[in-house]
């Protein structure tokens, strides 16, 4: 069986910044990636704090890192790893279709949008409740939505989805938005964004399509109805991380040092996939280019 020097999971920022790295460190390398290349940023409509791009849109970011990689001749697997396994010395990445045998991993299999769990989420999914306004923004122009959550994402998505339809309603279930304070700014001053501060979304009703959401103010107990035609939710992260058991948080985003080695020697995360305090391209970057630089440290050791 081939014997690779490292295995990369996952084709995000940090995945993509990984392989780039180890082609030029002339390692011998393969990237895996389940859904084509780019991960979560390519939901996004518009990405400015990436330094080198005043603005542009997450898909076409992550083209150029997809062109940069491929000019460095990296080869890009489409497969979904099913395990990681330590076998005599070695990892073992299972996929449904090839098991691969390498010294190294560098896990950087990002994160998903979380699901709120309320009544009409699953129900209305591609009816009215969506995970992506970049993709979906369009089926609402000229009517009403909702946007959940208070952070980052939950912002740059209200902001985009103003352009399109007639009114953003935000529900927040504090007095204050998490996300940066630019964004928070350019919202309170958008006189198509309404913010409900203080309240989560109890139900989501409709027919066959979202018609309204029931929201309830979580310091009166009041309920409100507000009707509306889409639901966008963004309401944190989950990992994904199902296929490894190197050691996890609470929340299962993997634990590593500074260097991003895990509890599993050989193995290294980076990424939106790992415990860390900030996410953003910029983040996932540095980490994938720290990662190879850890993998070069191990295989030399
Ligand atoms: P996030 O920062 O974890 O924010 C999740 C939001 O959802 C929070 O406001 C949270 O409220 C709220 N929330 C969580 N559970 C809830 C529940 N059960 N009911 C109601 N509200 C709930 O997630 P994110 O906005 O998806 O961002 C994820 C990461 O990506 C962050 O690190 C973010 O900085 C980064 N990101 C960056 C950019 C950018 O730089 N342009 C864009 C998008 C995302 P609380 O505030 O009360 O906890």
């Amino acid at each position: 069986m081939e014997v690779y020097d490292l295995i990369i999971v996952g084709g995000g920022p940090a995945g993509i910044t990984a392989g780039i790295y180890a082609q030029r460190a002339r390692l011998k390398v393969v990237l895996l990636e389940k859904l084509g290349v780019g991960g979560q940023i390519v939901l996004s409509d518009d990405v400015e704090n990436y330094p080198g791009f005043r603005s542009i849109s997450g898909f076409e970011l992550m083209q150029k890192f997809e062109e940069q990689a491929r000019a460095f001749d990296l080869t890009i697997v489409d497969c979904e790893v099913t395990e990681i396994r330590n076998e005599d010395g070695y990892q073992l990445v299972q996929t449904h279709d090839y098991d691969y045998k390498t010294k190294t991993v560098i896990i950087a299999s990002g994160a998903r949008s979380r699901r709120l769990g309320v009544t009409g989420e699953e129900e209305f999914i591609g009816k009215g409740v969506s995970f992506c306004a970049t993709c979906d923004g369009f089926f609402f122009r000229g009517k009403d939505v909702l946007v959940v959550g208070g952070g980052d994402s939950a912002i740059t998505e209200a902001l985009y989805l103003a352009k399109i339809v007639n009114k953003v309603y935000i529900v927040h279930r504090r007095s204050e938005l998490r996300a940066t304070k630019i964004l928070q700014e350019r919202a309170l001053e958008n006189p198509k964004i309404e913010v409900i501060w203080d309240s989560v979304v109890e139900e989501i009703t409709g027919s066959n399509t979202v018609e309204g959401v029931t929201l309830r103010n979580v310091v009166t107990d009041e309920l409100v109805e507000i009707a509306v035609s889409g639901v966008f939710m963004y309401v944190g992260l989950l990992p994904n991380t199902e296929f490894t058991d190197v050691e996890k948080d609470d929340s299962g985003f993997i634990i590593t040092d500074m260097n991003l080695a895990t509890s599993v020697a050989g193995v290294f995360a980076a990424g939106d996939c790992r415990t860390t305090a900030l996410r953003q391209v910029a983040t996932a970057v540095g980490d994938g280019a720290l990662a190879v630089t850890s993998v070069e440290r191990y295989l030399n050791s």
